[in-house]
């Protein structure tokens, strides 16, 4: 549906409006998203929001925050466990552990809108 959608505004020249703003993205700057549906409804329709709207698509956040979680920690444990096991903490860990849940969060993120991108 979605695609339909596209080629025939593509045709005319104009690119979809953002479903949260209604901004018109240029190409390569809206990103489609599955319709969230409450529980046992059966609607399976995608979204379209313009960058400034994607970023904050509160499912895809929520995802990044977990794999940040999941992964940061995992890093933080292979990178400083050493010295955060033997209590012998430094100023530099105070920078290094918040980058290391930065990485991963970044990451999902990126993916996850080069994945929705259109
Ligand atoms: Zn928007």
């Amino acid at each position: 549906m979605v695609e339909a959608l596209e080629t025939s505004l593509h045709d005319a020249g104009e690119f979809p409006a953002c479903d949260s703003c209604g901004r018109h993205s240029s190409k390569g700057w809206s990103f489609a998203f599955k319709r969230p549906v409450p529980d046992g409804a059966k609607d399976e329709g995608m979204i379209l929001k313009c960058a400034r709207c994607a970023i904050r698509h509160r499912p895809m956040v929520r995802r990044s925050l977990i794999v940040a979680l999941v992964v940061g920690s995992i890093l933080t444990l292979l990178n400083q466990g050493d010295i955060l096991f033997s209590g012998s903490w430094n100023g530099a860990l105070y920078w290094k552990v918040p980058l290391t849940y930065c990485v991963p969060l970044c990451v999902a993120t990126y993916g996850a809108l080069s994945n929705a991108r259109r």
